[in-house]
């Protein structure tokens, strides 16, 4: 087990923003984790997890506790079922699985960070979630002193949502295991219209596992959603904001709101999620209410690429990065009156 003292948490961020913590320890067992989450624990010293830092926005003064690096490694194939170490890197582990001729996780190919924290925000792209495909998660449950395996139900996954984002004290996730599928190397069905349309095959159509992950990279490189240090679009946390769900009556007066502000005739995207609710587009709404890619002068801007993601151009600070999401947020909520929530974990601030 590391430890360093008054160390820089930044450069462990894909934003590269934030102050120094009290103290980082990096855990490369099981067993060094679940010691320092103790340790921590029984000291009353706050606690910060941290996988590939892709997912987090760390204030500018740090942390004033134990930050705990997950590196624990563990990619265990057996047949369809996987288990991964929560310090694995995701992506990695899905191109192993796309080479060993499995569906099921192809289309998350690129989304940075670590397995452990997949979970988390139940995360999802181009027509796939984690909670689709996995069985259970291994975790050390920080009040009742003990490793628990929770089952997918148990999990509670919902849109960029899970059990553990609901607690966020509570649960360390140690290990998450996955059902995968044999299709003879095919993918999972292709469920997402712009990967249908670029594969020129129908939704709910199978491709080649591997075309389908080599598709995904291709779309998401050119929206700067897979990382380059040399290019600054990618100095983000992906999307910043989540897809607005919006009951009924919401929606009615948001397609209201939109009518006068752009015409009649002009529609938003809109999915409905089988409750009654409806989500439409985070990205839509922020770039109608004028905040357009490449938008801002600062050191923080939108990236050149994608009207979602908020990016660091190199001199920022998580202030100037904070300052650009609440005038972004505070501009959609005027034009359409809908309130965007923020994706991304907010350490020390909020917006
Ligand atoms: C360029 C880019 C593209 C992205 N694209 C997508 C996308 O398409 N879809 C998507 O869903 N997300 C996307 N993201 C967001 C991010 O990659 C995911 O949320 C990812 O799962 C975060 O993993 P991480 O290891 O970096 O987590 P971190 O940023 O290190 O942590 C995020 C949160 O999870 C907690 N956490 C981390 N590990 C553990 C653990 N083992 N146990 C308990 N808590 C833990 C942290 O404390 C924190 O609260 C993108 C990010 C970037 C930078």
């Amino acid at each position: 087990m590391q430890e360093l003292h008054d160390a820089p948490l930044a450069p462990l961020t894909t934003f590269r923003l934030g102050g120094n913590a009290a103290r980082l320890v990096t855990a490369t067992t099981d067993d060094e984790v679940i010691a320092a989450v103790r340790a921590a624990d029984a000291s009353g010293t706050p606690l910060l997890i941290i996988g590939g830092g892709s997912n987090l926005v760390i204030g500018d003064k740090g942390f004033e506790g134990t930050a705990l690096r997950i590196a624990t490694r563990g990619f265990d194939l057996d047949g369809t079922a996987l288990t991964l170490a929560a310090g694995e890197n995701w992506s990695e582990a899905v191109a192993r699985t796309v080479e060993a001729g499995l569906a099921g996780v192809e289309c998350l190919a690129g989304i940075p960070g670590s397995a452990g924290a997949t979970p988390i925000q139940n995360v999802g792209a181009y027509g796939q979630e984690v909670s689709a495909t996995i069985t259970e998660v291994i975790a050390f449950d920080r009040q009742a002193d003990e490793t628990v395996t929770l089952t997918n139900a148990e999990c509670d996954f919902s849109y960029r949502h899970s059990r553990f984002k609901e607690h966020p004290d509570r649960y360390v996730v140690l290990r998450v295991r996955f059902a995968l599928e044999d299709a003879d190397g095919l993918s999972a069905p292709i469920k997402y219209p712009e990967t249908a349309r670029v594969l020129g095959v129908e939704a709910g159509d199978r491709v080649p596992a591997a075309t389908a992950r080599e598709t995904v990279l291709k779309l998401r490189a050119g929206k700067g959603m897979v990382l380059d240090p040399e290019d600054h679009d990618t100095w983000s946390a992906g999307s910043f904001f989540t897809n607005p769900i919006l009951t009924a009556e919401e929606y009615r007066e948001f397609v209201d709101r939109v009518h006068e502000r752009l015409g009649a005739d002009v529609m938003p995207p809109a999915f409905p999620t089988g409750d009654g609710r409806t989500k439409t587009s985070a990205a839509w709404v922020i770039d109608k209410a004028g905040f357009t890619k490449g938008y801002g002068e600062g050191p923080a801007r939108i990236s050149t690429k994608h009207t979602l993601a908020l990016t660091n151009r190199g001199a920022a600070t998580t202030e100037d990065l904070l300052a650009l999401a609440r005038e972004v947020r505070d501009g959609v909520r005027a034009a359409f009156g809908v309130t965007l929530v923020n994706e991304p974990v907010m350490v020390g601030v909020g917006l």
